[in-house]
């Protein structure tokens, strides 16, 4: 059994904070204690984990994505959205976290991203609970 977060992205390409959106979720369904893995179902959109606190940091991640994979390039995948395969190969399906005592556990600065790079749409991410086992 998994939650879906469903999360509506308005550029091509952005990173967009569903950290908010995970501790509600925790909240809601009385999340304790235990993993908890997401995993984003689609071939152009990834999952990570970064600063959250100067957005000039997300700027410079998609930039930097952008110069190494840019959008036009001759690709052998000609639907138009080559780059965005390889960034999100790159950046990463999944993430995994912990939940202590109901509490979603991150850095100071980290966030959960959502990496769309072939926006904008609605994209899904699946929420999976592995909780504790009584010790
Ligand atoms: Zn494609």
């Amino acid at each position: 059994m998994y939650w879906v977060i469903e999360v509506k992205t308005t550029q091509r390409i952005e990173m967009v904070d569903i950290s908010d959106r995970l501790f509600e979720l925790i909240k809601k369904n009385k999340i304790t204690s235990g993993i908890l893995a997401l995993f984003c179902p689609h071939t152009t959109c990834a999952l990570t984990i970064n600063e959250n606190y100067d957005p000039t940091v997300k700027q410079d991640i998609l930039n930097a994505l952008s110069r190494h994979f840019p959008h036009n390039y001759h690709y052998a995948h000609t639907e138009g959205n080559a780059d965005a395969h390889i960034k999100t190969s790159i950046i990463g399906s999944s993430a995994t976290l912990f939940v202590e005592d109901g509490k979603l556990i991150l850095g100071t600065w980290q966030g959960v991203f959502l990496c769309e790079f072939d926006g904008p749409r609605t994209r899904k991410v699946l929420v999976k609970v592995i909780p504790d086992e009584n010790i």
